[in-house]
């Protein structure tokens, strides 16, 4: 069998370099929260392939219910004879989405195809044009939702041009000098010079801020959008794709604020790795596309809907939003001690939402100086030491923590330990 290193070479004359890869390390199985590579050696998995495998990594429960779907079908079509996990998983959906109102779900593949999905129903529903986004804000690589996001290098290099019709205001981040009323007063000044809040159709925001940087929004920014999307008749969509399934200590992140969004859009650990997305919210406003106007060849393909359903039974039997919380006081005390130790390194520590976590790196102490050379070399050096972590963030100096849900105390003490031998050998 060939190694790492040969691997990576034959995929870098394979595959174009546009879909480019954290680290050479090529995995041959995983298991909960561990992976082997090619040449058999162990990683602590702080990543779950972005924010995916929140039930660990091949689920007994999850791999035996898309055996048993293989074993009767792969696909039939959704849209030309339908079966029953998916209306059974339409209406778990709709019994965990927040908010008292009736609520209804559509599927796709993939979270990009959710977002659009959700801007086409918003659009169908009101009629209008408009959609409003945020800076650091990232909703996928498809046209547009690329015009959604808000973060340049590398997404939108070279991709223009995107669609008309989308507004971006600054979103909230006080440790950072932008307040609420900041973004509210940019949001009445889009009112006043670009586009009229009759135009509107959508405002979409992630109630924590993801591939931005992991920051969480405030209750207070989630009611004054809220309230604005009232007043105006515009369709509040809260992009979960990265927040949701018990990822935050909630099933989905808008609990903590107890508001309802309009439309909510699902993907990654809503299936444990299986290609299935979704689009859940009002009914009324679900409704609002013709028959036929939404879908797709692979919509809710009877494997993903299976390996869902699954998933959604795993989190409700192992108490993994509760373990979502109690991942997050582990990683909380452990990072507030590195801090001790390298106070002007160390900037704000994120842990008020479950399992999504993140450490900001900044120099002497000043939030206005990233640093990301030192979170690039970190999380180079840990692959190589057994660790797998993320970074994120516009100015790319944040480290992102997302574990599955199902890992050990153990294993979470352990790549803690990698990571603060990784950072302190780097600093000294
Ligand atoms: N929205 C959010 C908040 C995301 O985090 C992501 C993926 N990182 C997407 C949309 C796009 O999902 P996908 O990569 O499945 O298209």
């Amino acid at each position: 069998s060939l190694t790492n290193a040969e691997w990576q070479a034959r995929k870098i004359a394979a595959i174009a370099r546009g879909e480019g890869n954290l680290a050479p390390v090529y995995i041959e199985r995983a298991e909960n929260a561990e992976m082997w590579d090619v040449e058999g050696r162990r990683y602590i998995d702080f990543g779950t392939g972005i924010a995916v495998c929140n039930t660990g990594h091949s689920h007994s429960k999850v791999v035996a219910a898309v055996k048993d779907q293989v074993d009767r079908f792969s696909h039939t079509c959704v849209m030309v004879t339908p079966y029953d996990t998916a209306v059974r998983l339409a209406e778990e959906l709709n019994r965990l989405a927040p908010g008292p109102s009736p609520k209804k779900s559509i599927f796709v593949t993939t979270g990009a195809e959710a977002v659009e999905n959700a801007i086409k129903i918003a659009r169908a529903h009101t009629r209008r044009r408009g959609v409003i986004a945020f800076n650091g804000g990232y909703h996928g690589r498809t046209n547009f939702t690329l015009g959604l996001t808000g973060k340049n290098a590398p997404y939108k290099t070279h991709f223009g041009p995107f669609p008309a019709d989308i507004y971006r205001v600054p979103y909230p981040i006080n440790y950072h000098g932008v307040s609420l009323d900041d973004t509210l007063h940019a949001i009445e000044m889009l009112f006043k010079c670009d586009i009229i809040p009759e135009d509107v159709a959508a405002i979409i925001v992630e109630p924590v801020q993801g591939e931005g940087g992991f920051y969480p929004a405030s209750d207070a920014f989630l009611r004054a959008i809220r309230d604005l999307c009232d007043r105006h008749g515009i369709v509040m969509i809260a992009d979960e794709i990265q927040s949701g399934f018990g990822r935050t200590g909630k099933f989905f992140c808008m609990e903590h604020s107890g508001i309802e969004p309009d439309l909510m859009t699902v993907a990654k650990g809503m299936a444990g790795g299986f290609p299935i997305a979704g689009v859940v919210g009002k009914a009324e406003i679900m409704d609002a596309p013709l028959p036929g106007g939404l879908g797709g060849t692979y919509a809710g393909s009877p494997v993903g809907c299976a390996a869902a359903l699954a998933v959604i039974d795993v989190i409700e039997e192992e108490q993994l939003v509760d373990r979502a919380n109690h991942i997050s006081s582990i990683f909380d005390a452990r990072l507030k001690a590195l801090r001790e130790q390298f106070p002007a390194l160390i900037g704000e520590i994120r842990t008020d939402r479950g399992a999504m976590m993140a450490v900001e790196l900044i120099q002497d102490g000043d939030p206005s100086k990233p640093n990301p050379e030192l979170v690039k070399a970190v999380v180079g050096d840990a692959y190589q030491q057994g660790l797998v972590i993320l970074s994120c963030g516009v100015r790319g100096n944040v480290f992102r923590f997302l574990p599955a849900l199902t890992i050990p105390d153990a294993l979470i003490h352990e790549g803690l330990d990698i990571f603060e031998k990784c950072l302190s050998r780097m600093i000294d």
